[in-house]
């Protein structure tokens, strides 16, 4: 297999390197406060059938990733939501079953290794919290060093997870993306690889690899995917995925995608309809998925509308509903991006076929952010002393 660099704007190809991160002629008409100009996406060239390995359609070789179990998820089929819902080829892909808890360790492992392999051990990054806590992880067991920038309001235990694992950690006095501003500016200055969420293209190639496990896991490409969105990288690598196996002829269709936002942070929604990206400030129950200015925005919206895709939003009461419909019915406890897919598929049932095989994307672990799953449920208020009291 052989892989380059290609524009996702102006199709222009580069060849792989380490400090090539964005396509530099698209990247002159960067305008701020607008998603990412010039997105590089890795392209494959040669053959493979259904039985490939997952490492062999990788940019990386299998000796540079960290010892770290990535991927490989469970395909989970809920049995109690197929009965309820009557969707029969209903499965939930529990990506909070990663080593750091959340989907983001696919794009960290392959980040870790594409540094590994040129020599570079220390990395940066913006965070809401779990792209950090992520990268400081699967960081740790590739013995490099990792630098965070993230909100001071980011749930603590993604904080106290990534200090936990080694990295430097910097809370900054507003919101995520002003950490990604300090971030991009610190590693200017300061060296080391950045692992900004789109920037560096090796995030969106590593969350690919969900596609390519669904495909083995169901021995085909499911018919729908629902998946939450904040800025939209997920979004990207899913279809990137999916993308691949079509190029190489393993699947002929590409999945019917619904992105979902949250009603309070909803730049990638709003552009959808309107062509274009507004920055306003936005807030979500849903940390993972609050983002002002998406900055996998463009690629993903193109990429969105290329395919058929569809966007929907979900308030945050129904993620909330979401969640503990999710914990209690499944017994598969998310945070509530995590959630907030299902909570998507919810409001879209009516639309799909009862027949249809759908993949709910369940992007993180539930106990990352307990703080927003009380919200949920009731909290017992007393204390028993003797069972007597309950009986
Ligand atoms: C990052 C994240 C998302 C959204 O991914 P984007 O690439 O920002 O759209 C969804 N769920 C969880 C748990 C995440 O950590």
């Amino acid at each position: 297999m052989k892989f380059d660099y290609i524009c996702s704007e102006c199709s222009k190809v580069y060849d792989i390197q380490p400090d090539l991160m964005v396509c530099p002629v698209c990247a002159e008409t960067q305008i701020e406060d607008q998603p990412l100009a010039g997105v590089l996406e890795v392209r494959l060239t040669g053959e493979a059938d259904s039985s490939f390995d997952v490492f062999d359609l990788l940019p990386v070789e299998k000796e540079f990733f960290p010892p770290s179990p990535v991927g490989n998820t469970p395909l989970w089929e809920p049995e109690n939501l197929r009965k309820r819902t009557g969707f029969s080829n209903l499965y939930i892909k529990d990506d909070g079953s990663n080593p750091t808890n959340s989907f983001k360790d696919r794009a960290s492992y392959l980040v870790s290794a594409f540094a590994k392999k040129n020599g570079i051990d220390n990395i940066v990054l913006a965070s809401t919290g779990n792209a950090g806590s992520s990268m400081a992880g699967i960081g740790a067991a590739a013995g490099q060093e990792i630098t965070i920038f993230l909100p001071e309001t980011a749930p603590p235990a993604k904080i106290i997870q990534a200090l936990q694992y080694g990295a430097k950690v910097y809370k900054v006095a507003g919101n995520y993306d002003l950490a990604y501003d300090f971030s991009m500016e610190y590693s200017k200055r300061a060296g080391g690889m950045n692992r900004n969420t789109a920037y560096n293209p090796m995030t969106i190639e590593g969350k690919k690899t969900v596609s390519l496990e669904v495909f083995q896991q169901l021995s085909k490409a499911p018919d729908y995917v629902f998946v939450s969105t904040g800025d939209g990288c997920i979004l990207g690598g899913i279809y990137k995925g999916f993308e691949d196996l079509k190029r190489l002829g393993i699947i002929s269709k590409i999945p019917v995608i619904y992105s979902v936002q949250a009603e309070g942070s909803d730049a990638l929604y709003r552009a959808f309809h309107s062509g274009k990206f507004t920055n306003i400030p936005t807030a979500t129950v849903a940390d993972s998925i609050c983002v002002d200015v998406p900055r996998n925005g463009a690629h993903a919206l193109k990429k969105l509308k290329d395919n058929g895709g569809r966007i929907i939003k979900v308030s945050d009461e129904q993620i909330i509903e979401a969640q503990s419909d999710l914990s209690s019915s499944t017994g598969l406890f998310t945070e509530p991006a995590g959630s907030t897919a299902w909570a998507g598929f919810k409001k879209a049932a009516d639309e799909i076929e009862k027949d249809a095989v759908v993949v709910i994307m369940a992007t993180g672990n539930g106990l990352k952010d307990t703080a927003s799953a009380l919200k949920g449920i009731h909290m017992p208020e007393k204390s028993i002393s003797s069972v007597d009291n309950i009986l």
